[in-house]
């Protein structure tokens, strides 16, 4: 039998936790309670949990500096980060983002949205960056042969425009601020201006031609890779605004 997903809840109230851990196991999931950022990370340096919930306010380290640091870490960056926040304004939201967080949930939520969300994190977690075939509805991209088509057409990328493509197909449906991208497909970055980040994705939309519009620019905050086909069925319109 397949293992039940680890939840790993970073939270300092016990009430809270204890309120989120009752309905995760109900639904099937493992929480583990952590109430602090040394806490978390013994637990993470004991075994990976497949979602962190990451209240933002913690007693010493911050969830915003705890993002922060677990992106960087081989080891953790690939584990999806649910922000746990009391502050509903955009700047927060942005800088949550920015840290890493893959999403976030504003207190007080209803369990029922924190499941759904749990979910989609889950949903959307990266495959492996590795070599091979990605597919997006018609548009198929082969790491191998460095070949893109879509509709069965083969568009011509320059290698730039491949690296982002190749990103975002394998980190869809997430926001990526124009620094994560540089921090991602550019790696070192120092003498790049974001403004660079805006440049490459007009080209990319450009060669994509008819699949142009899988990339999203989000306002504010950045670019999001959307299956449109998905899109169309799921649409969430309200998942960045209201507190
Ligand atoms: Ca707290």
């Amino acid at each position: 039998m397949r293992s039940l997903p680890r939840i790993l809840i970073v939270e300092d109230e016990p009430a809270i936790a204890e309120l989120i851990a009752v309905n995760l196991r109900h639904n099937g999931f493992q929480p583990i309670w952590a109430m602090d950022g040394e806490t978390a990370q013994k637990e993470l340096d004991d075994v990976l949990p497949d979602v962190i919930l990451l209240d933002w306010m913690l007693p010493k380290e911050s969830g915003l500096s705890l993002a922060k640091k677990w992106r960087t870490d081989k080891r953790s960056q690939a584990i999806p980060i649910l922000m746990l926040t009391a502050r509903g304004d955009e700047v927060d939201r942005v800088a949550g983002l920015d840290a890493g967080a893959d999403d976030y949930i504003v207190k007080p939520f209803s369990t029922k949205e924190l499941l759904a969300r749990i979910r989609a994190v889950l949903r959307r977690r990266s495959p492996e960056q590795s070599a091979g075939r990605i597919q997006m509805g018609q548009l198929l991209l082969d790491a191998d042969t460095h070949r893109v088509s879509f509709q069965e057409q083969p568009l011509k990328l320059g290698p730039t425009e491949f690296k982002l493509l190749q990103y975002f197909m394998t980190h869809k449906e997430r926001v990526h601020s124009r620094g994560q991208l540089l921090d991602r497909v550019w790696g070192d970055h120092v003498f790049i201006e974001e403004r660079t980040v805006d440049v490459h994705v007009k080209r990319l939309r450009e060669a994509l031609g008819g699949a142009g519009n899988m990339v999203e620019t989000v306002r504010g905050a950045g670019y999001r890779f959307t299956d449109m086909t998905q899109a169309t069925q799921t649409k969430q319109p309200a998942d960045l605004a209201g507190s």
